[in-house]
């Protein structure tokens, strides 16, 4: 991408309805760049919306990405493996018709096995997943997050491990990989993450970045809930200093409980740093 945009995790809580349409009007009138439809409790938008979300998008200069249902275990077996597939599919057709570049996936938890073992099985499912999709002709990257809790599949090792799989792509939630026993809040630490970034995915990695950040609340076994910046110790000045500092582009979604004030907070933050 050629410039970094910033937006909320769907509709703006300003906007007039609360449908994704509404919400990319308000996302344009506000001034920001990007909008994430969250699809999270279920894929439920159909076909002939999903067509108009494409234009008015296209139309407004509005980047788009999907949130997939949060209901998805990649690492089980049986109907719940089964629903987690078409979960993620049904995401990614949809996304796909409505222009999103990206789809992002909580993709499952440790359980039992070792996470080298559930390494393994997450990326087997993604493997057949894209085989499916490049079936389809369905063409968007499938960007798995940086998750906040240890039982979750998605600290920043993993994620960045399994772009090895063709059209896998990172979603780094700061807020998440903060929540993880209180690191990560710091410029050096923002630095050490995007430079872990720059070393296993190159500088196509940091051009083409899919950002999740908010206020958080936690404890020692990790994220508790989203709050918004000035509620929270987050340091998302030092953040936006460390986006500009390496010069990254793409996606940048808040998910602050105020949306789009905090996204804007972000976005100001970001235009009066220099390096
Ligand atoms: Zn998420």
């Amino acid at each position: 991408m050629e410039e970094l945009l910033f937006g909320t995790a769907g509709t703006p809580i300003s906007s007039n309805g609360t449908d994704s349409l509404s919400g990319i009007k308000r996302v344009h009138e506000l001034g920001l760049g990007c909008m994430e439809l969250e699809f999270v409790r279920g894929v439920k938008m159909r076909e002939d919306t999903a067509r108009k979300v494409r234009v008015l998008a296209k139309k407004l200069y509005i980047g788009l990405s999907v949130h997939a249902p949060y209901y998805i275990n990649l690492n089980s077996e049986g109907e719940t493996l089964q629903k987690s597939r078409e979960r993620i599919l049904n995401s990614a057709r949809i996304g796909h018709i409505c222009g999103a570049g990206s789809v992002v996936i909580h993709a499952g938890f440790i359980q039992k096995n070792s996470r080298h073992d559930a390494y393994e099985k997450i990326k087997n499912e993604l493997i057949q997943i894209r085989e499916q999709m490049d079936s389809e002709s369905i063409n968007i990257a499938l960007r798995i997050e940086t998750m906040g809790r240890i039982s979750q599949f998605g600290n920043l090792d993993e994620v960045l491990d399994i772009t090895e799989v063709t059209g896998i792509l990172p979603c780094i939630d700061f807020s998440h990989l903060h929540a993880l026993y209180g690191k990560n809040n710091s410029r050096e630490e923002f630095s050490d993450i995007l430079t872990n970034i720059e070393t296993k995915l190159g500088r196509n990695g940091l051009d083409n970045m899919h950002i999740h950040v908010s206020g958080i609340e936690y404890t020692s076994k990790g994220e508790k809930k989203h709050l918004e910046f000035e509620a929270s110790d987050f340091k998302y000045k030092e953040l936006a200093q460390s986006f500009l500092e390496f010069n990254i582009k793409g996606i940048v979604i808040c998910e602050s409980p105020n949306l789009e004030i905090d996204a804007l907070k972000l976005k100001k933050e970001f235009e009066d740093s220099t390096v």
